[in-house]
């Protein structure tokens, strides 16, 4: 069977059937479970499209009660199958931001590339986040201003509570009337690009502001 989980999709299925693990340890009442259970069986199938047999029987054992050590080896199970992010390298990322003259790349040996929705790093000096993105079946990226809000707020890409920044980026938005129309799109986002990557489980809002930014 080929990997077929995408790191976003993996994230929600551990979301989804952590909770029915806690409800198996708290919760006596049968039809609850099977409330809670069904639920979440039904959320994680709407994340595939198409979902053939083999693929169900690899997630199935994660909705059934476990210990946390047999819930933990089920999961490893399950994150083998998920899709990795596209290979790059430090000439590669150079290429994705030809406009920026001497672009401060992440220490890429540090990143778990096997858990990621992008890749995204803040270069302090320059108050600059770069996210690079497979946008449209193509790696693209993006050079934003990141303005530190110094506080908690909830990420636009992941929907948690975190540290979060200000992120704006300059979009071409197209138009035969306009040609020339520049308009900046931001909105907070995590300034912990690891740990945003651990929660996502949505990629619409990712989708939408890079695609404002560079369709
Ligand atoms: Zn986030």
């Amino acid at each position: 069977m080929e990997r077929f989980i995408q790191n976003h999709q993996f994230n929600a299925i551990k979301r989804h059937t952590e909770t029915v693990q806690k409800t198996y340890n708290t919760i006596a009442d049968r039809k609850v479970i099977e409330a809670v259970k069904y639920s979440a069986e039904t959320h994680v199938k709407e994340l595939f499209p198409v979902l053939a047999e083999e693929q169900w029987l690899l997630l199935e054992p994660l909705f059934a009660r476990k210990s946390k050590i047999e819930y933990e080896e089920a999961l490893s199970a399950v994150a083998a199958f998920v899709l990795p992010f596209p290979d790059v390298t430090e000439a590669g990322l150079k290429k994705l931001f030809p406009k920026v003259k001497k672009l401060k790349a992440p220490e890429l040996a540090a990143v778990n590339f096997a858990a990621l929705t992008y890749l995204g790093w803040v270069d302090g000096g320059s108050s600059k986040l770069y996210i690079v993105y497979e946008h449209a079946a193509r790696l693209v990226g993006v050079e934003a201003r990141l303005t530190p809000t110094g506080s908690k707020g909830v990420c636009s890409l992941c929907s948690r509570h975190a540290e979060v920044g200000l992120v704006t980026a300059v979009s071409k938005a197209r138009s035969a009337s306009n040609p020339d129309y520049y308009k900046a799109v931001g909105n907070y986002m995590c300034v912990d690009s690891t740990a945003c990557n651990k929660q996502i489980t949505d990629l619409s809002y990712l989708e939408r502001f890079i695609g404002e930014i560079v369709d």
